[in-house]
């Protein structure tokens, strides 16, 4: 727990020099954005008459999630199924086929609407849960929030070239997740694709097919015929029987944000997968740092809904703010709980930025020793985007530019247009913003003029990753 003396100072309306005063008296330098620890910055606050009362984690995190239930009201949900494998070997034809494939069997003229999760009826009338975004990055991104979403992987490997270093990654992910796999050997329908192949290179991974000894499902698929797809919703069904899935569907719900937007004409959307319980329209939600009361819920068939059970996806409308991707959902009794919930969350994320961020610049004397032998420059960003996924594709390509001599540091990412507070950060660590496809509101834009903040906006990825690597290699002045 640690806080910085700006934050300090705000929260007990004192002026931060003082506080800094007060520390040299104590015999230690620091500017006005250092991180100091909680026990001398109660020892501060103390001093300056103030009573302190320490919030942890635990006492306004306590009952949101996991809180052990009435075990008689557990009943079956559908498995989330999640799609990885080597670009190019097929996830998205196979996501595509599965759903196109369930829109003719099922209800004719069903709108398919991309929410970033969608369910399918498999042959046996169960349904099935598909995260729409393949690849493990969206995977990945979600388990470093602790979000366990995904109970079957599918591996897709195209048959025509056989396992590769992105599949490879995808078995290791898998396995540090513990979740069961299916192999969808895929593009059985080309002349040169040898699955045979496919299964022997997979046991050199540790991945044991049935044919080859092991317990590991696979199924010859092709997606552009839509070949066996049904085999394989089979077996994805006999798989969920095994993991023999249950919960309790009858309380507040829990879940988790597949994807959120800032759209024009809704405002906040996310897509949420239930998890447990039941989502209703009128209940109030935090996700992140954003709360809001569930105003409508929309299906993966565009239909507006009632309410969601576990594992059913829906878009929810009704945040404050876009949450992010990965983050956990919960119903909580009323709006002063979520006010609590999220405040507590929007500063514990400030003083996380200040403190990764003020890392890097608190002892300023010591890298520049270190900048002087190793010569490395960090190259401070903040970085606001219309959707996850551009982020997330933003972020890649940013951390590839790096050099020994500089790298960019991302102060702070998130979705939603630029404000205020994106500019109060920027301003601390002398950062530039960068806007893509999204803008500054306008107390953003008259903080940003007024302190000297450049805001750069983009709508190809390729130009800002384009300047930002000019920037750093001193090319484009002024300061990005
Ligand atoms: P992803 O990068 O894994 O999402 O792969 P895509 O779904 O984008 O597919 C890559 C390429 O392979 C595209 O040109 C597809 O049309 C093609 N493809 C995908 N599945 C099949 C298949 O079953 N058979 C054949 N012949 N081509 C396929």
């Amino acid at each position: 727990e640690a806080i910085t003396i700006q934050e300090l100072a705000n929260r007990m309306a004192e002026r931060a020099v003082d506080v800094i005063r007060m520390l040299m008296k104590q015999g230690a330098m620091h500017k006005i954005t250092d991180v100091i620890d909680a026990d001398t910055a109660q020892l501060i606050a103390e001093e300056l008459g103030h009573t302190v009362k320490r919030v942890a984690a635990s006492d306004v995190e306590e009952g949101l999630f996991d809180v052990a239930d009435n075990s008689t009201d557990i009943e079956p949900r559908s498995p989330v199924v999640t799609v990885m494998g080597h670009v190019d070997h097929g996830k998205t034809s196979l996501l595509d086929s599965l759903r196109h494939a369930n829109v003719v069997s099922g209800e004719a003229g069903g709108i398919t609407q991309h929410i970033g999760a969608y369910q399918v009826t498999s042959p046996d009338g169960k349904k099935i849960t598909f995260i729409d975004t393949p690849g493990h990055a969206a995977f990945t991104a979600m388990r470093a929030r602790g979000a366990k979403v995904t109970d079957v992987v599918i591996l897709v490997v195209a048959a025509d070239d056989g396992v590769m270093p992105q599949t490879i990654e995808a078995i290791n992910h898998a396995k540090a997740a513990k979740v069961p796999m299916i192999i969808a050997i895929n593009k059985i329908d080309k002349p040169d694709a040898k699955p045979e192949r496919v299964r022997t290179e997979l046991l050199q991974h540790e991945v044991q097919v049935e044919s080859m000894g092991g317990q590991v499902v696979d199924v010859e698929v092709s997606a552009k015929n839509k070949t066996n797809l049904d085999k394989l919703l089979e077996m994805i069904s006999l798989q969920a029987d095994l993991l023999d899935l249950k919960t309790n569907a009858s309380r507040p719900a829990e879940g988790t944000v597949i994807e959120a937007k800032l759209d024009r004409g809704r405002g906040p959307v996310a897509t949420v997968l239930v998890q447990r319980g039941t989502l209703r329209v009128g209940d109030i939600i935090v996700a992140g740092a954003e709360m809001g009361r569930v105003r409508a819920l929309i299906s993966d068939q565009g239909e507006t809904v009632n309410e969601a059970g576990p594992s059913v996806p829906v878009e929810v409308l009704g945040f404050n703010g876009p949450p992010e991707a990965g983050d956990r959902l919960a119903v909580v009794e009323n709006e002063a709980r979520a006010r609590q919930v999220t405040s507590y969350r929007a500063h514990q994320k400030r003083e996380n930025a200040a403190a990764s961020a003020s890392g890097m610049r608190g002892s300023l004397e010591q890298m520049m020793s270190q900048l002087k032998t190793a010569g490395r420059k960090d190259f401070p960003l903040i970085i606001k985007a219309d959707v996850q996924g551009s982020l997330e594709a933003i972020l890649g390509s940013l951390e590839k530019l790096g050099t020994d001599e500089v790298a960019a540091r991302i102060l702070h990412a998130g979705v939603g247009g630029i404000s205020e507070s994106d500019v109060t950060l920027a301003e601390g660590f002398n950062a530039a913003i960068i806007g893509f496809s999204v803008r500054a509101n306008k107390e953003a834009a008259a903080a940003a003029k007024r302190n000297g903040i450049e805001i750069r906006y983009y709508n190809i990825i390729y130009d800002l990753v384009d300047d930002v690597k000019k920037a750093m290699s001193g090319l484009l002045a002024p300061t990005l």
